[in-house]
């Protein structure tokens, strides 16, 4: 049987930016929270090398170094860190239940923060070449492949927007779709057809990301006649999907169509006292400073809730 452990105001589930941000926000409120971290310490930020967006570092900022730092401010105002996954959460009962794999809490107030992972290729080369030319966002590293001829997969809104974002910077964009019609909407279809940086090679999937130092060549396959061709490349990003990590709680909590938890304004979900931030909670923006944002908006939200509470 799982080991009760205690009873805590306020839990934060996630430690990427969102959560340690959220964190930072409750120990300064002097809730004393603990932050769960799950598997990927820092998140996904801290999957890159650099990052060049976040305001206060104008060389730039590693990611694992931002998550340091953040939880280095969070930890001084009193929050704990525990390293561990959360699995399974009951929000029918009060306080809230949350077992961990360590152990049970209780928890008055939970901000959840647990993110989304991109979905990926599952092919040869992809991870290797990660950071290396092959990328899953264009306003994060849009910015190094200026005049460079790249390559984006993907037939959706999200994969036409991040091209049309990409000529910005590249010389030539072209777009890989399994299909021989996209699935986005007619606006951005023609915005893209008209464009004279974009270029689409239809009925194709990538098999395999090939380079040494770097991303050189693309295996595609085409999928009418599964004939196989090599393709130079100088950068490829991968843009078929987010799976926001929902799964603990379907059934518990609202979620909306585009698969992320349904919060109000002051980014509560649909159960009171339950909060949520950054790509979690947001299908727009999925950025490290909209996230850390998200996060600092649910602690103040969640502060407020517990004051009420204890009225
Ligand atoms: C390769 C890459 C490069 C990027 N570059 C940039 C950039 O340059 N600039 C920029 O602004 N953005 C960038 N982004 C996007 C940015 O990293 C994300 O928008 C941001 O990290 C989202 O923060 P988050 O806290 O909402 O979630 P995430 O970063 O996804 O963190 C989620 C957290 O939840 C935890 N978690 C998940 N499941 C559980 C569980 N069951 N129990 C407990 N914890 C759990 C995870 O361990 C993780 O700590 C990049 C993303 C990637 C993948």
């Amino acid at each position: 049987m799982m080991e009760f452990v205690e009873h805590r105001q306020v839990m934060v589930l996630g430690g990427g930016p969102a959560g340690f941000t959220a964190a930072l926000y409750t120990a300064r409120a002097d809730l004393k929270p603990l932050l769960v971290t799950g598997m990927t310490l820092y998140g996904q930020a801290s999957q890159t090398h650099l990052i060049e967006n976040f305001p206060g570092f104008p060389k730039g900022v590693g990611g694992t170094e931002l998550g340091q730092l953040i939880e280095e401010q969070a930890r001084h105002f009193g929050a704990e860190v525990v390293f561990d996954v959360v699995t399974s959460v009951n929000l029918e009962q009060r306080p809230f239940e949350v077992c961990l794999s360590s152990g049970k809490y209780t928890a008055d107030c939970l901000i959840i923060c647990m993110g989304a992972d991109s979905r990926r290729l599952d092919v040869p080369g992809e991870r290797e070449f990660t950071g290396k030319g092959v990328s899953f966002c264009a306003t994060c590293d849009g910015w190094f492949f200026k005049d460079k001829d790249i390559h984006i997969v993907g037939g959706g809104d999200s994969a036409l927007e991040e091209a049309l974002f990409l000529t910005r910077f590249a010389r030539s964009v072209t777009i890989i779709h399994r299909r021989d019609a996209l699935r986005a909407g007619a606006i951005l279809e023609n915005r893209a057809r008209n464009n004279p940086k974009v270029k689409f090679l239809w009925n194709a999937v990538v098999k395999e990301i090939l380079g040494s130092e770097k991303i050189e060549e693309l295996l595609v396959e085409d999928t009418v006649t599964g004939e196989q061709k090599r393709i130079s490349t100088e950068g490829v990003f991968v843009s078929i999907g987010h799976n926001p990590n929902t799964t603990l709680f379907e059934g518990q909590l609202k979620i909306t169509p585009a698969g992320t938890l349904d919060v109000d304004r002051q980014l509560q979900t649909s159960v009171e006292g339950v909060f949520a931030a950054g790509e979690i909670a947001d299908p727009y923006f999925k950025q490290v400073v909209t996230s850390a944002g998200m996060g600092a908006a649910a602690a103040i939200s969640a502060t407020k809730y517990l004051e009420n509470l204890e009225k």
